[in-house]
């Protein structure tokens, strides 16, 4: 029978059948053009028996338009987009969208003509044409790249090749120039780094789904390490995946990768061009590509024989995706392992407690790098109390960390502080009347950016100039920025110290992978004594002269107190005190909070992790929360707010009655208006004994509203 089920690209239609035209050869993973009602739509051929479609007459089938020339979609990544799409809700469409990653798939792989001069000399020399060939020598590109290289237009190098000079090569357009190689430049690891390598080495040659904790302090080794898995899988000619949570992050991984391999990895984020999405793709589909390195959209990519993933900062919360499928790209990266077959790091210098409890479990096997390289030692951290300790009126720092930082200038060390807040001030609030301004489309302030001279909403994008006088009571300058951002502490710094050389390190400031190497190169180069940054710079920079950090404010992070307020306050300010003192030079770190006896601000001062995971899990396991039990949130939106609140609450009416399952809400959503749409929200609660998707599915599936209305399931919430 040449009849295929096909999964379409397209999210609102399920899969369909199709008819296979005499002479197209397809099987389950094939990448095919379909007719969709008068246009043409990319989908995959399934397996017959996989999704349940309408029965359509085998005479109405319509025939396939095409079969693409791509490899096909290995049987390991197809079970992966199945549990992706029933584990998280999503269509199995929206989760094949990621791995064609629009249009990625759908390269032209024409060959490219590339050009080196073949040492003929022409009859005709021109003094241009003599002054391009000498720039000329030992380069090999296209013509445009000849034209660049030699600084000539292009039309002096097509009159070059008319006369003969060049031979030409035909490329393929997802050629990779170097790839890694294994021992370009090794290191002699540590015994307890060896000892940990060699059993990742191991479980790379295995070739078995494995999954392990790499836990060690940063600066311990765990990247030089993961390096020799890397190179491992290298030299067994398997491909290896690393992701990283922050596209800031790449740009020194990179170099320090090209240092260790001696090329560049092939790096995946939403920054690439269309054109480099494509060539990509397609190198890492056909295997020529052979470490991979991008964020967690990468996770979904059709290697052609991948051998190890590594995720790298694995408790790092921007893995969750909060929009489109919402996915945890470390579960994820788990599943994916377990289907292909192959071992999963997870490196965390503070591990998430889910992945403790999955050591705990026997789940996961632990790998510990005890101490940091070469002696180098974790740095003291101190609690200033900020009732005692009190700043000056007007401003945030308490007069020790002032004292620190004037020393450490003094000595011409460089200074850290930390604050997880972007912009001038959070909050502007009108003297006279007490009126605050909000975003027009969300429940947030607006937030005071001076360097832009606006205000922004950090949920929408919502922007306005900062208003002269109060927009309700018309009372002019009366209006005030309260509290503290990270532009704020850097004007304190800047009047406390004239002459020191400050940054401001936020995702406003570092907004590309070349921002972040600047960065990075004026650290190196000493040319900068202070910074002021968000959670960014606590991501695995390794700054030598760096030894002071200050965290500007402990408490912030413990006023949402929902589940996971203490770990992530834990988990950040422990990361942001590892950024002191990684070298031979030992680091300070000042922790100002309001709370010093709060169990987390005592764990941080006495460097008591097992303590702090300790009371952490008791907590959870007395309150049934993960990894105990499990938590959904249903969030219903529209732009008619009436139109949410009845659909939440004929969701919340008809919840099923089981035993272990229970529905709370609906209630406005944390944020209860989002980019002008009204929020409403069911949380569901789950003993691990019962089958949550299940219960959900059957649940959600018989009911209806309207179309204007959208519900959205998020399956392992993050934060609520
Ligand atoms: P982590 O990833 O745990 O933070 P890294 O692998 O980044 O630790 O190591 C911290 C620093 O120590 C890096 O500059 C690294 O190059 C250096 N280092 C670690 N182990 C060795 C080793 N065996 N030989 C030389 N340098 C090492
Ligand atoms: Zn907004």
């Amino acid at each position: 029978m040449n009849r295929v089920r096909v999964l379409l690209l397209n999210a609102a239609l399920g899969p369909l059948d199709y008819r296979v035209p005499d002479g197209m050869q397809v099987e389950p993973g094939s990448i095919v053009m379909a007719p969709l009602g008068p246009r043409k739509m990319p989908g995959v051929v399934w397996e017959p028996d996989s999704f349940p479609v309408e029965e359509i007459d085998p005479k109405k089938l319509r025939p396939l338009l095409e079969l693409r020339d791509v490899p096909p979609l290995r049987a390991p990544l197809r079970r992966l987009i199945e549990w992706t799409a029933a584990y998280y809700f999503a269509s199995p469409a929206s989760v094949l969208r990621m791995v064609l990653s629009s249009g990625a798939a759908f390269a032209d792989n024409r060959p490219i003509s590339e050009y080196r001069l073949n040492g003929s000399v022409p009859d005709r020399m021109t003094p241009q044409r003599e002054q391009a060939l000498e720039k000329l020598i030992g380069v090999q590109g296209t013509i445009s790249e000849l034209a660049n290289k030699a600084g000539v237009s292009i039309a002096v190098i097509r009159g070059l090749e008319k006369l003969g000079v060049f031979d030409r090569e035909d490329v393929s357009p997802f050629a990779i120039t170097a790839n890694p190689s294994p021992d370009f430049d090794t290191v002699d690891l540590s015994v307890d780094q060896k000892n940990v390598s060699k059993i990742l080495i191991d479980a790379v040659r295995a070739a078995q789904f494995k999954p392990f904790l790499l836990d060690g302090v940063t600066g311990s080794g765990k990247t030089e390490v993961y390096f020799e898995a890397v190179a491992e899988a290298l030299r067994q000619d398997k491909q290896v995946l690393v992701l990283l949570p922050e596209i800031a992050l790449t740009e020194p991984f990179l170099d320090r990768f090209h240092a260790r391999f001696g090329a560049e990895p092939l790096a995946w984020h939403s920054g690439m061009k269309q054109s480099e999405r494509k060539k990509n793709w397609r190198a890492l589909a056909d295997g020529n590509a052979k470490v991979i390195v991008g964020a967690r959209s990468a996770l979904f990519l059709p290697y052609a024989n991948l051998g190890l993933i590594i995720v790298d900062e694995a408790h790092e919360t921007s893995f969750k995706q909060e929009d489109g499928v919402r996915y945890h790209a470390r579960d994820v990266a788990i599943m994916r392992g377990l289907h292909e077959k192959i071992p999963v790091i997870l490196a965390s210098a503070t591990p998430a407690i889910e992945s403790q409890h999955q050591v705990e479990q026997g789940n996961y096997q632990l790998l510990e790098l005890p101490a940091r390289f070469g002696g180098a030692t974790m740095p003291d951290i101190e609690a200033l109390d900020l009732t005692e300790d009190v700043p000056p009126r007007g401003s945030w720092l308490a007069p020790t960390l002032v004292n620190a930082l004037e020393e450490n200038l003094e000595r011409g060390e460089q200074s850290l502080l930390f604050l997880n807040r972007r912009g001038f001030a959070p909050l502007t609030l009108c003297r006279t009347c007490g009126h605050r301004i909000d975003c027009p489309n969300c429940t947030a302030w607006m937030v005071e950016h001076r360097l832009t001279r606006r205000l922004a909403c950090h949920h929408c994008g919502h922007v306005m100039p900062i208003p002269e006088k109060c927009p309700e009571c018309g009372d002019e300058d009366s209006l005030v920025a309260c509290g503290p951002g990270v532009e704020r502490i850097c004007d304190e710094v800047r009047m406390l110290f004239p002459q020191a050389r400050t940054a401001i390190v936020t995702s406003d400031t570092i907004w590309s992978p070349q921002k972040a190497a600047d960065f990075v190169h004026q650290m190196e180069a000493g040319a900068i004594d202070i910074v002021v940054g968000t959670q960014l710079v606590t991501k695995g920079y390794h700054f030598p002269n760096l030894t002071l950090v200050g965290v500007v404010d402990a408490d912030i992070g413990l006023e949402g107190g929902d589940l996971r307020a203490a770990e992530r306050s834990f988990q950040q300010i422990a990361q942001v005190a590892g950024r002191a003192g990684r070298a031979e030079k030992p680091g300070r770190v000042y922790v100002q909070t309001r709370m010093p006896n709060a169990p987390v601000i005592q764990a941080l001062i006495k460097n008591d992790r097992e303590g702090f995971y300790a009371a952490e899990i008791e907590a959870r396991r007395q309150a049934l929360a993960p990894p105990f039990a499990r938590w959904a949130a249903i969030i219903v939106s529209s732009e008619d707010n009436k139109e949410a609140m009845e659909t939440a609450r004929l969701i919340g009416q008809t919840a099923p009655k089981v035993d272990g399952f229970s529905v709370f809400g609906p209630a406005p959503a944390p944020l209860a208006m989002l980019r002008g749409r009204h929020r409403h929200r069911l949380l569901v609660h789950a003993l691990r004994s019962v089958d949550l998707q299940q219960i959900m599915r059957e649940w959600l599936e018989q009911l209806e509203w309207p179309r204007a209305v959208r519900v959205g399931v998020d399956i392992d919430p993050y934060s609520f």
